[in-house]
Order: structure tokens, then sequence, then C-alpha cells
């Protein structure tokens, strides 16, 4: 059919080149550049708003859409605390026919959908591939992950930590927490159980994630209840501030003895429901059956050893990919005595300031973002440093994966190297060398010598 477009091509094609919009902007933009874009969009804009949505969420849009659209404050802005739990949970239930998105809608799809996306590939480079910062997760897994990141993100919206202040959480009383809690087994209940187990893994993940940034125990569930972004944040900035920040209270005043309100955030209701429906309640300590086996078919390298002494370690091995997320003092790498040399650790600290600023990415000032980012070129850096073959060193690469051990023992002896290589590559012409180089007492107290002599070197001499 060739009418409202005018150009060499049917309508069918114009709107299936439409639904192939990556985003809603390329969207809008095809509409701008031609007005018979815009005529064959009119005939069917549920549908291509659908698809571009479609493209942008993945097959988890049906839950997408239900974080977006559900009312979770009364209308006079109170919480729901007090309605009737089946009510709560089957309202504005996860929709499957196409439907009109707003621009609000799809502003707010696409900010959630790079919330889901960060913590997928977060969860592939730490539960799948280690060698990999972006998801390889198989579109089936994806799609299950994804499905119960946005569920996650629907119940900790409905049930979120930013709802009361430590008062109000007092005021609720013992009745009003099991009313809520009673609420929360409802909305999950609307899931089948291996859709649950799904949301049970990824809870997990997100655990292990907060787990790393939290005091306690008891704190991981009050963290968990802001959400995947709240995740996110925990991961990339490794603290929890910005998380307390979301919260509105410190977690320090919040007394899990006294306010029980977050206690068993998700274990309570779903080990009701396991108990329930006669299932086999998932356990996290499972080597045979770990929570990842709800998503994940295979991983990658799961089995694999270092590189360099066969230490099984499996995901936990160190690549480039992960490198980032080590933690290291890079100056505590300076061989010897080189570290109380101020001649030495003052070029040191400017080339990684240098190097930190490279990495800095102001485009995400205001966004989540990882400070350490420069931690993993700079290691690649260290490996790129050139080496004499037929030594020690030979079949150390940058692209291997190293246990903790290995990967320090070889910066230790090759950051100095590093230091060196790049000074003398910004124009440094090193002095003549100290015979005891590395070891040297004397330049870590005598500036002169220190200064006129480099110790960027082997030593050549035994203690002086
Ligand atoms: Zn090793
Ligand atoms: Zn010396």
């Amino acid at each position: 059919m060739r009418a409202l477009s005018a150009l060499p091509l049917d309508d069918d094609i114009v709107d299936r080149i439409m639904t192939f919009s990556p985003t809603f902007a390329t969207l809008q933009a095809l509409m701008l550049v031609s007005k018979a874009f815009y005529s064959v969009y009119q005939t069917h804009p549920k549908s291509i708003t659908r698809a571009v949505a479609y493209n942008i969420v993945g097959p988890a849009l049906p839950q997408a859409l239900r974080v977006i659209r559900y009312q979770y404050a009364m209308p006079d802005g109170n919480a729901r605390d007090k309605e009737d739990p089946d009510k709560l949970a089957t309202e504005c239930p996860e929709e499957h026919s196409p439907s009109v998105i707003t621009a609000d809608e799809k502003q707010k799809l696409q900010e959630n959908s790079k919330v889901v996306c960060a913590l997928e590939d977060i969860y592939s480079l730490t539960q799948k591939d280690r060698t990999s910062r972006r998801s390889v997760l198989t579109s089936e897994e994806s799609w299950r992950f994804r499905r119960a990141v946005y569920r996650i993100m629907f119940y900790t919206r409905l049930f979120s930590g930013d709802r009361y202040d430590l008062d109000e959480i007092a005021d609720l009383g013992e009745d009003g927490v099991k009313h809520i809690r009673l609420q929360r087994m409802a909305v999950l209940k609307e899931y089948p159980t291996d859709e649950l187990r799904q949301i049970y893994a990824v809870v997990q993940f997100m655990r292990d994630i907060l787990a790393e940034v939290a005091d306690s125990g008891d704190q991981i569930d009050v963290l968990l209840s802001t959400g995947p972004n709240g995740v996110r944040y925990a991961w990339e900035e490794r603290s929890t501030e910005s998380v307390e920040e979301d919260l509105g209270f410190s977690l320090y005043e919040y007394d899990d003895g006294e306010n029980e309100l977050y206690t068993g955030y998700f274990s309570l209701p779903l080990n009701k429901i396991w108990t329930a429906r006669g299932a086999k309640p998932p356990k996290d300590d499972d080597e045979k059956e770990p929570p990842t086996k709800w998503i994940l078919d295979a991983i990658i390298g799961g089995n694999d050893t270092c590189s360099q002494c066969a230490t099984p370690g499996g995901l936990k091995l160190l690549t480039e990919a992960n490198w980032h997320r080590m933690e290291v003092q890079p100056a505590a790498f300076l061989k010897n005595r080189l570290k109380d040399n101020t001649t030495v650790t003052t070029p040191f600290q400017a080339a990684l300031a240098s190097l930190r600023q490279q990495h800095y990415d102001p485009d995400k000032a205001d966004d989540c973002r990882d400070d350490e980012e420069w931690l993993g070129p700079w290691i690649g850096g260290v490996f790129d440093v050139p080496r004499i073959s037929g030594g020690q060193w030979d079949g150390w690469k940058r692209d291997g994966s190293y246990c903790q051990p290995c990967l320090r023992k070889f910066l230790d002896e090759h950051v100095w190297r590093w230091l060196l290589w790049e000074r003398v590559k910004g124009g440094w012409a090193p002095p003549e060398d100290c015979w005891y180089g590395y070891n040297c007492k004397t330049m870590v107290h005598k500036r002169p010598h220190a200064e006129g002599k480099n110790h960027l070197c082997v030593p050549t001499k035994g203690d002086p």
C-alpha cells in the first residue's frame, strides 16, 4: 500500500522502519524529518509506540509499565498501608495488550531501563562471566532477570523505605506492621512459584552487594527497601551514603530491635508462600543449587583457575573487566623503600591523578558514578610496560585471569617500572642509578641524594 508516505516506500515498510527505533528520541526524529513518517505514525500510534518501548525495555515491558503506572499513594498523598492486601496486590496488573504510552511514561520507562540495564551488567560480571563489563546474559536469562528486577522495583516502591520517617515507623505499632506484612505477602503471592524463585535469586544478588557496604546484617533489609536504584548506587559508590539519603533517616538511628518494619523484608513473605504452596524453599548457601540457577542456564568459566598458580577461583578471578572493583592502595605497591621517598611518591600520585582525570566522566556527574573507574586502565597500563623476555614474568598477560595473591605479586614487582616508563615517556631523563635502587635507606632521609640519583631501579649492591 502506497498512499500516505509519498515516499518511494510502502506505508507498511515505513511503519516497520519506525518500529525499529532504538529510543523514543529516534522515533521523534524520524517524524520530524518527514511528514510522511508522521502520517504513517498517526495511523498506528499505539503499536509503533509499544514496539519502541519494547526495544528499550525488552519483553519485561508489562512489568516495567506496572512500575510506572501503579498508584503508590492515596490521592491525598498518604501511604496505602491500611488498605486491603488483595486489593493492593491485584490493582493495575501487568498488562500485555498495547496501550497508549504517554510522553511522561516514555521518560520514566527510559530512566528505569537504565537502572535495570546497569544491574544486569553487574549481575553478568559477577554471576555469569567475569571477563565482560557488558551483560552477556542470553535473551532468555536476561528476560528472567529483568522481569524479576522490575517486580522488585514495584515491590520496593510500594513498600519503600522513604515512606516513613523514624517516628512514623514507631507509630505504626505491632498491628500496623502486621498489616503491611500481609500486604507484602499478597503482592508476592500473585506470582507463580518459578518466577518467585527468580525474584528470590535477584534479591540474593542485591543482598550480596549491600552486604559489602552495610555494617550489619540487619541493615541489609532496610537498604533493600530503596530498591534496584539504591542497590546500583551502593555498588557504584561502594558506600551507603546515597542510599541513606534516599531513606531519609540514618541507618545508625534505625534500631532493628524496636522497629521491625523492614525485618525479613522479602524473606518473611517468601517463606510463608513456600510453606503454603508446599514448595521447597531455595537456599542461598546451597552449592548444588545456588540462587543463580533460577536465572542462568549456564555460567562461563565457573571452574576456571588462576592463569599463573592454578588456584581455583571461577567468577572471583581477577580480569581486566573487574580490576576496577579491587580494593587497592596503589602507593602500597611501590617497591620497598620507594613508598617513603617523596621524590618518587609525588610524581606517582600526579600520574595517578591524571589517569583519574582521563577517566572522569563529566556527563555522569549528576548520575551514579564509580570514582574508581580508572583503576582498571591503570592496572592494564602496568601490564603494558615493556618487559625483557625470557624472564620470570613471561606469560603474565593483560588478558589473563589471576587470583588476588598472584595479581598483587605482579603489581609489587611492576608498579615502580610503570612509574619509570611513564616518567620517561613524559620527557624525564633519569639521573644515574643508585647502587641500592629501591632498597636505598639514604633516599628516605636525605633529599639531595633522593633527588640526585635514580631509585626506580633494581639494587646492584646489598644494604648500605
Ligand atoms: Zn594465582
Ligand atoms: Zn640511594
